[in-house]
């Protein structure tokens, strides 16, 4: 029979010596009493003189018996030259574990797998984020301070790592004795585990929706779609980039998403400075998605990946996203292969889809943008994370006063918490978070927005907070108001609308709140009220821009963009929005061409009988 020689694997200990077994060691240095070779990075033994065979040089191979393993942990070799032998691995039997069984493991050594999602180097260890089908947990490996460990293991491998389960800052971590990256077969076989495992886990609850809704329903395969894509991206450790519309319903449908994500990234088990890396609520002040900020956005996550060893993110958008101009900042995602999904309730161009790997939108399901962005983002979070309803449902009212919805679902949501929010409080919150978006600007002001939402048990904080933003925000809208109204000028246009106009650059404050969009909105609103049975349309004109308002005129904000950017040479004519509220930007020095041709175009549209 041969004789066997052992090789000790990475992670074994002295435990796995046996006396009279042959292993193979390398010679670390010399004594005067003998060699001290090493069975693997932690087991140290010594040759003594009188034992050795032959002479040797540092990191030599020998193999050595073992005679005697002292209590201090010692141990006696002697040099053997077997003629013929084999040699086995000596592995660490340690036991395989997922990652949220680890909390129940602290200070015992165990074997997991699962895929590398994040690459993190500090001044000390090199932090590996694992994934399995369980959870996210966090792997320290360290060589030297600063110093990239393993360099060979990539964002995406595959890989086994073996180590001592420890808390650190009440976080479970593995400090890694042994990383394997798995190949062929290996690999394989554990990629499909956790890809059928994930598809299981992502797919979200079957529960109903808040409120009875048809186009709700009609819209739930494909808000089902978004919530797995998003399940999905949290469970492999995905960043995600929510970008949203910067009004009250963006913002309603972008926290009611926030808080769902950042519970189950929680939940999921990642650390705790995680939940900000791997989700950002950016609002975006134009209507559509800004090559300004996807530029942002690339940039940041470009640097994150190379710097932080982050995989690129998903992209969301709420209440934006819809329309063709959003389409040439998709084209430069696409370029980086960054996926985008859309749930919004502006009026849809079929050719964003090309872009999109899913888009919810009410127009495609029979309903119009009286389904606010803040129902769908709220219906979506609960389809994300359930438990998360108690502290959203009233999100959907908030946006439907502050969207103006008439659909008959408005009145629904309303009804869902009408016990704690009365629609004159609905509409002061909306305008709260109208007001401090406003002075944000480009900022998500995650906890001032909370507060204004109540979501933070702070119920006292919450109303003196809207009471004050509302008093002031109405204090500066009266303030507009009475320096803008007496110059409206006032025309009946050929369908019969009264047309009322004001040049928001000459008669109304700038750089301050209201701004153009909300003056016009303001103004529109009392000439509503002072013209209760006609039709009306308000125009707030710009230098280069003017912003519509209109009620009881059937007019497409949208195609009459398309129209005067085709008909009006040299004018720049570009825009949009919902069909009967929107902007329009042209170059300054045709504006009065463009306002011609608008008001043509919006007296030719037909005036809804309402009298
Ligand atoms: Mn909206």
């Amino acid at each position: 029979m041969d004789t066997i020689v052992y090789r000790l694997g990475a992670h074994c200990d002295i435990e796995d010596v046996e006396e009279g077994k042959i292993y193979e060691a390398k010679v670390q240095g010399f004594a005067k009493f003998g060699t001290f070779v090493l069975f693997n990075d932690r087991v140290k033994g010594l040759v003594h003189k009188s034992n050795s065979k032959k002479s040797h040089e540092e990191r030599d191979t020998i193999l050595v018996r073992v005679l005697n393993i002292r209590s201090n942990g010692n141990i006696d070799l002697e040099e053997v030259t077997p003629p013929v032998y084999t040699t086995q691995m000596v592995v660490k039997k340690t036991p395989m574990v997922r990652l949220s069984d680890l909390a129940t493991r602290v200070g015992r050594t165990v074997t997991i797998d699962g895929e590398v999602a994040q690459i993190k180097q500090t001044s000390g260890p090199t932090i590996f984020t694992i994934v399995d089908e369980t959870g996210t947990e966090n792997a320290a490996a360290f060589i030297e301070a600063g110093v990239r460990a393993y360099p060979d293991v990539q964002l995406g491998d595959l890989v086994e790592v073996v180590g001592e389960v420890m808390m650190r800052n009440n976080q479970v971590q593995i400090e890694v004795a042994s990383m394997t990256v798995l190949v062929g077969e290996e690999a394989d076989r554990v990629r499909q585990r956790l890809e059928e495992a994930l598809e299981v886990r992502a797919e979200p609850e079957d529960i109903p929706f808040l409120v009875e809704s048809e186009v709700l329903e009609n819209l739930k395969p494909e808000l089902r779609k978004i919530a797995k894509i998003i399940r999905k991206s949290v469970f492999t450790a995905q960043p995600i980039i929510l970008r949203h519309h910067a009004d009250a319903d963006g913002i309603c449908a972008s926290v009611a998403v926030e808080q769902a994500v950042v519970a189950l990234i929680r939940e999921s088990g990642a650390d705790f400075d995680s939940e900000s890396y791997l989700f950002k609520r950016a609002p975006s002040k134009a209507p559509f998605y800004e090559i300004e900020d996807v530029t942002r956005d690339l940039d940041y996550a470009l640097k994150d990946h190379v710097r932080f060893g982050q995989k690129l993110p998903l992209i969301l958008m709420m209440d934006n996203g819809s329309t063709e101009e959003d389409e040439p900042s998709y084209r430069m995602a696409k370029v980086y292969g960054l996926p985008i999904v859309v749930v919004d309730h502006h009026h849809p161009d079929a050719s964003v889809d090309q872009y999109l790997m899913a888009h919810v939108n009410p127009y495609h399901a029979g309903g119009d943008f009286g389904i606010t962005a803040g129902m769908l983002g709220t219906e979506l979070a609960r389809l994300i994370h359930p438990p998360v309803e108690p502290l959203i449902r009233h999100l959907p009212a908030v946006a439907a006063v502050g969207d103006r919805s008439e659909a008959p679902e408005r009145h629904r949501y309303l009804d869902l918490v009408s016990d704690d929010y009365d629609e004159a409080y609905l509409k002061n919150i909306a305008l709260s978070l109208d007001y401090e978006q406003f002075w944000l600007r480009f900022n998500d002001g995650r906890e001032i927005v909370k507060d204004i939402l109540n979501l933070k048990n702070n119920p006292e904080r919450h109303r003196n907070l809207v009471a004050l933003l509302t008093m002031e925000a109405n204090r500066a809208i009266e303030e507009q108001l009475s320096a803008s109204m007496p110059h409206v000028q006032e025309q009946v246009l050929e369908n019969g609308a009264r047309l009322f106009v004001l040049d928001v650059e000459m008669y109304a404050h700038r750089f301050t709140f209201p701004p153009p969009g909300k003056t016009s909105g303001e103004v529109h609103d009392r000439l509503c009220t002072a013209n209760a049975q006609d039709a009306v349309v308000t125009l707030g004109l710009g230098p280069d821009f003017a912003v519509i308002r209109s009620r009881g005129v059937l007019m497409n904000i949208p195609q009459m963009v398309r129209e005067l950017r085709d008909e009006i040479t040299g004018g720049g004519v570009n825009g949009g929005g919902h069909l009967v509220v929107g902007s329009i930007k042209f170059v300054e020095g045709m504006r009065d061409v463009v306002f011609k041709r608008l008001i043509e175009k919006i007296g030719a549209f037909p005036v809804e009988s309402t009298r």
